[in-house]
């Protein structure tokens, strides 16, 4: 019974998404399921090779593996087969596929509402947590309109105009020691309302929340290390970022983007200790995300990745606990990639679909504008 229900809504969803229909224009989206949260955590780099290996490499146990519903999603950008993770970014925030550096911009460079912006004009409280700079491509490609994604003080600026309730991540230079003027971004968010922490002031886990001001914390490092070499926010600064924006939901549900960033790298890398290691941490980030949702009872959770890195592989010699992996690129590839989607319309996320469909359904589920 449950199957068919949600079958119904389905059907009329991919013809809304096909056919471009605003959702609001439509009466069958009233069938769809309605979660309130979304929580889309990106694994950036993290194609199926690297889950495996971070599933071996963690005594065959992931918390990925509690998903029933999985679907992949081909990644190419608009100008490349192989797309980069600005152009990966802005397919899930704004659903166009777009050129390789775009921040939230078209293939014109015209801006295109993202996600958290289409949440923050229902009034739902917004979040980005990341292991890179927060101004970097997929964290900034829910904040940002930028032709480029090299302009990390430019993108820094848009945090001014984007009502982002939290954010927790690295690059307090484009903020505060800018190259490009002496405007100190951080203290223009705090005029505006925010309260902005910074590891040199105040430990995360230290930090009294002044729970009436949207908040912003900056890392230790402009780059954050990798987990391995002693990097141990992400996990903090997820259980802070669900209290945070679940405190400010108001019935309405919030919009939280967390990205593991550097799986990525370890991938660029051609490190594959790197990878697991980060992998093996987003998965923790993955649990505990998990956890949260099944006590909420309505929240949708959504894992993917931007794109895989390395061309990596898990090569003969390998056994449990013991992978030797091998790269065919120090870029990313083309591989379809998989998503994992937990909770109300989860269903929605089964089959091959494009990258820009991640976004079509979020924005119908949530009936977004
Ligand atoms: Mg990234
Ligand atoms: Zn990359």
């Amino acid at each position: 019974m449950k199957k068919l229900l949600y079958f119904i809504p389905a059907i009329f969803l991919i013809t809304a998404c096909n056919k471009k229909i605003d959702s609001a224009n439509t009466n069958e989206d009233s069938l769809l399921p309605k979660p309130g949260n979304v929580i889309l955590l990106i694994g950036d780099g993290m194609g199926l090779t690297q889950i495996t290996a971070g599933l071996y490499s963690n005594n065959n146990s992931l918390n990925l593996e509690a998903f029933e519903h999985i679907g992949l999603h081909k990644s190419y950008a608009s100008n490349k087969l192989i797309t980069d993770s600005a152009a990966g970014a802005t397919a899930f925030a704004c659903g166009v596929k777009t050129y390789n550096g775009a921040i939230g911009v078209d293939p014109d460079t015209i801006p295109v509402k993202t996600l958290l912006e289409m949440a923050e004009d229902q009034k739902m409280p917004t979040g980005i947590v990341a292991t890179s700079t927060i101004t970097h491509a997929t964290p900034g490609s829910f904040v940002a309109h930028q032709p480029n994604r090299k302009m990390q003080e430019a993108i820094a600026e848009d945090f001014l105009t984007s009502n982002v309730d939290l954010f927790i991540g690295g690059g307090m230079k484009y903020f505060t020691a800018r190259e490009k003027d002496d405007r100190n971004i951080a203290d223009e968010l705090e005029t505006k309302g925010y309260q902005v922490e910074s590891f040199f002031d105040v430990e995360l886990e230290d930090i009294s929340i002044d729970p009436s001001k949207n908040f912003g914390y900056f890392t230790a490092n402009d780059s954050p290390l990798p987990v391995a070499s002693g990097r141990n926010y992400l996990r903090p600064a997820t259980d802070l970022a669900l209290e945070f924006l679940s405190n400010r939901s108001n019935g309405k549900g919030f919009f939280l983007m967390i990205e593991g960033s550097q799986i990525d790298w370890g991938g660029h890398a051609n490190d594959s200790d790197y990878i697991i290691s980060e992998m093996i941490e987003f998965d923790k980030v993955i649990g505990q995300v998990l956890e949260f949702a099944k006590a909420d009872g309505n929240t949708l959770v959504v894992v993917t990745a931007d794109h895989e890195t390395g061309g990596y592989a898990i090569n003969p010699g390998s056994e449990m606990g013991a992978i030797n992996g091998a790269f065919t690129s120090d870029y990313h590839t083309a591989a379809l990639i998989p998503v994992f989607a937990y909770g109300p319309g989860a269903e929605l996320f089964s089959g091959i679909y494009e990258n820009t469909q991640i976004h079509d359904i979020i924005k119908a589920l949530k009936r977004f504008q």
